[in-house]
C-alpha cells in the first residue's frame, strides 16, 4: 500500500477544489517533518519540481538551536539553502487536515544537485540500493509506543511538564475496556493514518498507565521509515486537535515505562523470503544467520541510532521489558534481538533495542548496514541464549549512555565505510553537543538533591 495520489490525481483534486494545501516535508536529524506549506496550485504549476530551505535544518539541535563546529552548515559558509525535491512517489492525502495533501522531499546540494550525504533520507536510501545490489529487498516495520496524557502540549509547557495526567489511570497491557477511553483519539489516528496510505494493522494499550503502541504493516524499508514519520507526526497533531498531548520520549518518568520503537526486519529475494529455510534450525536461512552475526558483531556501534538523546539510555533499566543485552534469542523479549516467527515465511529479526525518540531512517539505515557487512563477510552466528538475560553476567551489554555510544560509533570502521567519515563525523558531532549541554545546564534533580542540603 504505497503513498496514494499521483500528480495527475492531484491536479484533478486541485481542479475540482478539493485539496488546496500541499506539505513539502524534509527529514531532519531528529526525524521531524520540516518544510513549508504550499498553496496547492502553486505546487501542481511549479512546486512539484522542486522547491528549496535553509542547509541549518540538518546542523541544528532539537531546540533549533545554531549548533557551532558543523562542517557542512555553519556561519562562515553563510548557511545557503538545499534543494527540497519532491519524491512524487509519497505524495498522499492528510485526512486529518482539511483539503491537504502531503510529499516527501529529498535534500540536494544546490550547485550540483547530488543528495546531501547526511540527510537520513539519502542515508538510508543508500544502503537499500546496496542491499538491492546484493540481491535483496530490505522488509521492515517499526513499532511505536507512546504516552497519551489528558492536557494539551500547551498546557504542558506553560507549567513547565510537571503534572501530566495519563487518559488510562491504570497498566492497561492489551486493556479493551481501557482502550476505550483512549478511542477518541486512537480511531482518528488508525482511520486517519489509513486514509494517508498507511496501513496500520492495530494499535493496543502498553504495560503503563497511558502508554499506547501502534503497528503498522511492514514494507521496504524507506517506505517504513516515512510512514514512522508521518504517523509521528501525524499522532502529535490529532492529539493536538483533541486538546491532549502525547509524547515519543523513551523516557519521560524515571519510575515509568520507557517507550520502545522495535524494529522487525528481513530480507526477500524476487519475492520470496531470503531469510527462511524449511529445512534449518527455527526455520532461519544462512542469510539470516550471517545478517543476525551481523547485528550483533556491530550492536554497540549502531547503538547511538536506535538511543540518540541522552534521555533514550534511562529507558535501559533491568525488568521493565527494554533490552540491556545485547544477544539473540527465540521469542524472548529480554534479548536485545528476538527472532520472531520462527519456522514460517515470516521469520524475522526483530531488534528491541530502539526507543521511539529515533530517528528511523537512520536507525534502519545503521541496522540494514550491520547486517549486510554479516552477510558480505559470512559471519558465524553465536548460539542462542535463552533463560532472563537481565540476569545473565556473560550476555553482551549494550553502551550504557550516550557518552559511550558516542565514543564506539566514532570507533566503528563498518559504519564510517558504509555512511561515510563525513556523516559519521556529523552526527558524531551533534551527539558531543548533546553531552556538552547536558553537562553545562543545571537539572531539577541537582537542585532538589542540593539547594537546601548541600
Ligand atoms: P509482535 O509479536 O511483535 O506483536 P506482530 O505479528 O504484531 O509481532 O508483527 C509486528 C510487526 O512485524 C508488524 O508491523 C508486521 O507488519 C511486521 N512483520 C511481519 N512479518 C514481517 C517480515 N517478514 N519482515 C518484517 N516485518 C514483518
Amino acid at each position: 500500500m504505497p503513498a496514494n495520489l499521483t500528480l495527475d490525481a492531484l491536479r484533478d483534486l486541485v481542479k475540482a477544489g478539493e485539496i488546496d494545501t500541499v506539505l513539502t516535508c524534509a527529514v531532519d536529524m531528529q526525524g521531524r517533518l520540516m518544510g513549508k506549506r504550499f498553496h496547492a496550485q502553486h505546487f501542481v504549476d511549479s512546486g512539484y519540481e522542486e522547491t528549496h530551505g535553509c542547509d541549518y535544518l540538518l546542523a541544528v539541535d532539537v531546540d533549533m538551536t545554531t549548533v557551532p563546529g558543523f562542517k557542512a552548515s555553519n556561519w562562515a559558509r553563510g548557511y545557503g539553502d538545499y534543494v527540497h525535491k519532491p519524491d512524487l512517489s509519497t505524495l498522499r492525502r492528510v485526512p486529518w487536515l482539511p483539503a491537504t495533501a502531503m510529499v516527501m522531499v529529498d535534500l540536494l546540494d544546490h550547485h550540483t544537485h547530488e543528495e546531501v550525504p547526511h540527510s537520513p533520507r539519502a542515508i538510508l536510501k543508500r544502503q537499500v540500493a546496496r542491499a538491492k545490489a546484493m540481491g535483496f529487498d530490505a522488509m521492515m516495520a517499526t513499532e511505536l509506543e507512546f504516552y497519551i496524557f489528558e492536557e494539551s502540549f500547551a498546557e504542558l509547557r506553560d507549567e513547565g511538564y510537571r503534572a501530566m495526567t495519563p487518559v488510562v489511570r491504570f497498566n492497561n497491557d492489551y486493556g479493551i475496556m481501557g482502550t476505550a477511553k483512549e478511542e477518541f483519539l486512537m480511531r482518528d489516528v488508525r482511520n486517519g493514518l489509513y486514509g494517508a496510505g498507511i496501513p496500520v494493522e492495530n494499535s493496543k494499550g502498553e504495560a503503563e498507565a497511558g502508554q499506547h503502541e501502534i503497528n503498522i504493516r511492514y514494507s521496504d524499508a524507506l517506505d517504513t521509515a516515512d510512514m514512522h514519520s508521518i504517523t509521528k507526526n501525524g499522532i502529535k497533531e490529532m492529539a493536538d486537535q483533541h486538546d491532549v498531548s502525547v509524547t515519543f520520549m523513551a523516557k519521560y518518568a524515571t519510575d515509568r515505562a520507557g517507550s520502545s520503537s522495535h524494529i522487525h526486519q528481513s530480507l526477500w529475494s524476487g519475492g520470496k523470503p531470503a531469510f527462511f529455510d524449511p529445512d534449518a534450525e527455527h526455520g532461519m536461512s544462512q542469510t539470516m544467520r550471517h545478517y543476525l552475526a551481523g547485528l550483533l558483531a556491530h550492536a554497540s556501534g549502531v547503538t547511538y541510532f536506535l538511543a540518540p538523546n541522552i534521555n533514550s539510555y534511562k529507558r535501559f533499566t533491568v525488568g521493565m521489558f527494554a533490552p540491556t543485552k545485547a544477544v539473540w534469542s527465540t521469542d524472548n523479549r529480554t534479548a536485545g534481538y528476538r527472532v520472531c516467527g520462527a519456522g514460517t515465511r515470516g521469520v524475522r529479526v526483530e531488534c528491541r533495542v530502539g526507543g521511539a525518540d529515533l530517528n528511523p531512517y537512520l536507525a534502519l539505515a545503521a541496522q540494514l548496514a550491520a547486517g549486510l557487512d554479516g552477510i558480505e563477510r559470512k559471519l558465524d552466528l553465536e548460539p542462542e541464549m535463552k533463560g532472563d538475560m537481565y540476569a545473565d553476567p556473560n550476555a553482551r551489554q549494550i553502551p550504557r549512555n550516550l557518552r559511550e555510544a558516542v565514543r564506539v560509533l566514532d570507533g566503528s570502521d563498518m559504519l564510517r565505510a558504509a555512511f561515510g567519515d563525513a556523516v559519521i563525523d556529523h552526527y558524531v558531532h551533534a551527539a558531543r553537543w548533546e553531552i556538552a549541554e547536558q553537562d553545562r545546564v543545571v537539572m531539577d534533580w541537582e537542585l532538589k538533591r542540593g539547594f537546601e542540603r548541600l
